[in-house]
C-alpha cells in the first residue's frame, strides 16, 4: 500500500514530533507502547544476572542470547527467580526452563488465589516444572563478585483488601534465603517517556496522566494536539493486548481519514 518504513530512528531523540509536523506530516500517530519496566528498588538490583522480563524475553526470543555463539549472550545459570505473578512472569519462567535453567521459581507476594496471570498460563508453567512460592516479597539480592549470589525474601501474610480489591500483603518480619544465580523482574511496565518529554521540551502541550500515558479520545485516538493521535499500550484505555492496539490503529486511521478530508 506504499507505506515507507524508516528504521533505526528513536522519535524524540533522532527526530522529534515537532520536526515531523514542521516537515509537513499532517497527521501523526504515536504507538510507542509501554515498554519501560518497573523494577523492585531493592539492594543488589544492579548486579549481573538481574534482568527485566522485557530484556530477558527480547534477548532470548529475538537475539538467541541463550546460545553462546551469539554476539551478546546471556549467562544461562542453574536457578532463576522470576519476580511477579502475571502473564509476563509466566512467559519468562517458561522461557527460563526451556533454555536450560535447572530450577525456576515464580516468587509472588500474595497467594495463588490472587495471581493475576490467566489460569492456562499458570497451568502451563506448572506443567513445565516451574516452582511457585507464594507470600514472598523481594528484600535484597546478595552480591557474589558482581553477580547474583542468592536472594532474600520477606514472608508476607494477607490483610484486608486494598484499592485493587485484592487482599493486601503485609510483612511478617520473617525472611528466607533462596539460592539463585539469576533474577528476572516481571512487575509490569509503563510508557517510555522519550516522545512525551521531547514534546514537552518543544512546548507542545501533550496531555498525559500522572503515570505518563497519553490521554486520548477513545473513539478517535485524538490527543490534546491537533493532528496528533495515539493508541495501544501508550494510551490508558484498559487492557494491554495486541488486539486492543490493532483496534486503536484502525480507529485512528478512520479519524485521520476524516480529518484530512475536511
Ligand atoms: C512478554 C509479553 C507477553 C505478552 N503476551 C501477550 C499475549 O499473549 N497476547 C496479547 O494480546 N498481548 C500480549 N502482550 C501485550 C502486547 O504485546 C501489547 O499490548 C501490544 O504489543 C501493544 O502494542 P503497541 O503497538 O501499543 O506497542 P508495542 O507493541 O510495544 O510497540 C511499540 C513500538 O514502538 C517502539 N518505540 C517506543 N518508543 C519509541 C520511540 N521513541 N521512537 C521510535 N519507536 C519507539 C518500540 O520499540 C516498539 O517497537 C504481551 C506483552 C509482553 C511484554
Amino acid at each position: 500500500m506504499g507505506v515507507k518504513f524508516v528504521t533505526n530512528v528513536v522519535v524524540g531523540k533522532s527526530i522529534t514530533v515537532k520536526q515531523l509536523k514542521d516537515d509537513g506530516f499532517d497527521a501523526i500517530v504515536i504507538g510507542s507502547g509501554a515498554g519501560l519496566p518497573k523494577m523492585m528498588g531493592i539492594p543488589g538490583e544492579n548486579l549481573n544476572g538481574v534482568y527485566s522480563a522485557n530484556e530477558f524475553l527480547t534477548r532470548v526470543n529475538l537475539m538467541q542470547a541463550n546460545l553462546e555463539e551469539t554476539p551478546t549472550p546471556i549467562r544461562v545459570g542453574e536457578k532463576a527467580a522470576i519476580i511477579g505473578g502475571g502473564n509476563v512472569a509466566m512467559d519468562a519462567a517458561r522461557v527460563a526452563v526451556r533454555i536450560g535453567f535447572k530450577k525456576v521459581y515464580i516468587m509472588y507476594r500474595r497467594t495463588e488465589a490472587e495471581l493475576p496471570a490467566r489460569l492456562e498460563e499458570i497451568r502451563h508453567a506448572k506443567e513445565e516444572g516451574v516452582i511457585f512460592q507464594f507470600l514472598h516479597a523481594p528484600k535484597q539480592i546478595y552480591n557474589k563478585e558482581g553477580y547474583v549470589g542468592g536472594m532474600q525474601f520477606e514472608i508476607m501474610e494477607l490483610g484486608e483488601p486494598d484499592e485493587s480489591g485484592r487482599r493486601k500483603p503485609i510483612p511478617t518480619g520473617k525472611t528466607m534465603d533462596l539460592d539463585v544465580d539469576t533474577v528476572v523482574v516481571a512487575l509490569g511496565t509503563g510508557p517510555n517517556p522519550t516522545i512525551q518529554a521531547s514534546m514537552l521540551r518543544d512546548n507542545m502541550d501533550l496531555e498525559t496522566n500522572p503515570k505518563g500515558y497519553i490521554i486520548i479520545n477513545a473513539e478517535t485516538g485524538e490527543t490534546s494536539i491537533n493532528g496528533v493521535y495515539a493508541g495501544g499500550d501508550v494510551a490508558p484505555t484498559g487492557s494491554s493486548t495486541a488486539i486492543n492496539a490493532m483496534g486503536a490503529g484502525k480507529r485512528a486511521a478512520k479519524a485521520i481519514n476524516e480529518y484530512l478530508s475536511k
